[in-house]
């Protein structure tokens, strides 16, 4: 089997044997970017060849002998353009940092690092992680591997699409609002945002602090586990990173869900789910069934307040977020303004994309004065009344199994006229954040335009193992995970 098709943990594995090399590894990856990347344009910045060829033979030489291998020597891993590199340029998909070339590691950049990851390539993404398509980048969109008339999936579509593709063996993403689980869900691929405080936000450039999340986006459950493993953990440079421990995520891979209490919410099968969607996600929650988890329908009230509370929150704390990008410390500075109000101004209008900027003046908005408590403040009442919801149901079950999007993927172009629209992709995504607790996103069917139709389980605050663990067991009495596209 070609290396490229191969899970991280099957390549880690042949690595570790010494069946193939460092080099042969970036070969067969640089291959497969010569040959696809120009239909799927997944990467901002992809690794230089010549510098990473040279790395993977000094690995080779230097193992020669003795093989003392760190979990992920010469492995092939993307890393969002969101997420600082030292040395390589981050540019968020904003013209505003288009030549920003950070001079440290974001700290899942440093734990990878120290692992001996291979940089393979920064992904695209919508402009500051705003948005559902990745049309929103400055670089222009990626495309989804199933389909290139369609959308990957945003806002790390480009993460989804290279791991879809086989242009990385897994990548790292961040969700905010669903965007390491939407993209996953469009692209087929295993998609997993962690408990908010579970994994260090340090180095990743903020968009909405209270919701941003670092996660791996990987071809198999099995993946995911190993990814979170070694990113996860207390980092003192982050301060809402959690002093938890991290269990053994390998242990959680078991083959029932017998003892399981698995909850289903009316309030996610509404108007709007698309049939096929559903069809695919209740057969999913009938295979569960046989797995021996229990089912019990669950309700959570609060679902139709989440995206109107969603972009009240994430919007006013862009806003403050943003208001950096002024033409001074770095990034783009407009040319030839007179006085500084008018850099200000140039810079932010030149540097900004649509969509960052109707955000900026929604959240301006909500946070001014005479507007503070009419909306801002409501958001974040409304906001504790979703994350009691949560509670309540956690009190019932171990998970909750939703949908991810309504619609499998939808074509390029066909939504970036409307923000409403695009916004409700994220209809199913956008409370997990809000409550603050750990969503998994696996394959589990095709539409009938062969567009894969993603899992969503939602767990209890810090107990990713028991969402990993029902999505192993579901994914290996199906072989959704196995169906490739061909490229
Ligand atoms: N699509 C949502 C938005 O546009 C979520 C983005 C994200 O999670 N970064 O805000």
């Amino acid at each position: 089997m070609s290396l490229r098709k191969l899970t991280l943990f099957e390549l880690k594995d042949k690595f570790t044997k010494g069946e193939v090399s460092a080099a042969e590894i970036v070969k067969a990856y640089f291959q497969r970017i010569t040959v696809v990347e120009s239909k799927v344009k997944a990467y901002i910045t992809p690794a230089k060849k010549d510098a990473l060829l040279k790395e993977a033979d000094d690995l080779d030489y230097k193992l020669r002998g003795w093989r003392k291998i760190a979990p992920l020597m010469a492995m092939p891993i993307a890393v969002k353009d969101n997420i600082c590199t030292e040395g390589v340029k981050t540019t968020c998909g904003s013209r505003m940092l288009e030549n920003f070339v950070p001079s440290y590691d974001a700290t899942v950049v440093s734990r990878l690092r120290e692992q001996g990851y291979f940089l393979i390539g920064k992904t695209n993404l919508d402009e500051f992680a705003m948005g559902s398509s990745t049309e929103n980048s400055a670089f222009g969109p990626t495309r989804n591997p199933w389909n290139l008339a369609c959308i990957p999936g945003g806002s790390s579509g480009g993460s989804a699409a290279a791991v879809a593709a086989d242009l990385c063996a897994a990548a790292l993403g961040s969700d905010t609002g669903g965007s390491i689980r939407q993209p996953a869900a469009c692209c087929g691929v295993v998609g997993l945002k962690p408990t908010y405080g579970r994994v260090s936000r340090y180095g990743l450039v903020a968009f909405a602090s209270s919701l941003d999340q670092i996660g791996p986006i990987t071809k198999d459950v099995r993946d995911a586990a190993l990814m979170l493993q070694l990113i996860a953990g207390h980092d003192p440079l982050d301060s809402t990173s959690a002093d938890v421990p991290v269990p053994d995520y390998q242990k959680a891979l078991k083959f029932t869900m017998r003892g399981m209490k698995v909850g289903v919410p009316l309030e996610f099968f509404a108007e709007g789910l698309d049939p096929e969607v559903e069809l695919a996600v209740r057969t999913a929650i009938i295979k569960m069934q046989e797995l021996k988890a229990e089912i019990r329908e669950i309700s959570l009230p609060m679902t139709t307040y989440a995206v109107a509370t969603y972009y009240l929150i994430a919007t006013a704390e862009a806003s403050s977020n943003l208001a950096r990008y002024d033409g001074v410390k770095y990034g783009y500075r407009a040319a030839k303004e007179k006085g500084l109000l008018e850099t200000y101004m140039k810079t932010r209008q030149e540097g900004f994309g649509p969509e960052v900027k109707r955000r900026i003046m929604l959240g301006t908005y909500a946070l001014s004065a005479g507007y503070y408590d009419a909306y801002y403040g409501k958001a974040q009442s409304v906001r504790t009344l979703i994350k009691r919801d949560f509670d309540e149901a956690f009190k019932d079950v171990d998970m909750i199994v939703t949908p991810t999007m309504p619609t499998p993927a939808f074509k390029l172009g066909e939504k970036v006229q409307d923000p409403l629209q695009m916004y409700l992709s994220d209809i199913y995504t956008i409370s997990v954040n809000l409550a603050g607790v750990p969503a998994i996103v696996l394959p589990c069917g095709f539409s009938s335009g062969k567009l894969p139709i993603g899992l969503q389980i939602i767990g209890r605050p810090f107990e990713e193992e028991k969402i990993i663990r029902a999505a192993y067991a579901y994914e290996q009495a199906t072989d959704w995970h196995k169906k490739r596209p061909t490229l």
